[in-house]
């Protein structure tokens, strides 16, 4: 148990240490982002505009969160598309590293069952 939590503390100490933000390490490659597009509505408070009467004005954002904040990026029509499939990128990556984690479990859990068959000292 000591041997377990000591691994955690030095997992924790050498991601701190890394101290450069993951904005900056990863530049390169294509686009990748995470999050949702949202439409975000709003009247803009002119009383001479059309949305005082009209339908409210519409701006597609990136919503996402950060450290359980919620956060916006409001994108360009061009934008979307793009966004479209970085966000895309993002599920097939996560969606791999899901398979593979639990791959690499059942890979435990074999080897596990393999040993104990082996040799029945656990
Ligand atoms: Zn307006």
């Amino acid at each position: 148990m000591i041997e377990y939590l000591l691994a955690i503390a030095l997992t924790d100490t050498r991601r701190k240490g890394e101290g450069v933000p993951a904005t900056k390490k990863v530049a390169h490659g294509p686009l990748v982002v995470r999050g949702s597009i949202v439409t975000l509505r709003r009247r803009c408070g002119k009383q001479s505009c059309r949305c005082v009467e009209g339908d409210p004005h519409e701006t597609p954002a990136l919503s996402y969160s950060v450290e359980g904040k919620t956060k916006m990026l409001t994108l360009s029509a061009v934008e979307i598309e793009e966004v479209k499939e970085a966000l895309g990128r993002y599920e097939a990556a996560r969606g791999e590293l899901e398979a593979r984690a639990l791959a690499g479990i059942e890979t435990l859990r074999s080897r596990r069952q393999r040993s104990e068959a082996g040799s029945r000292r656990r």
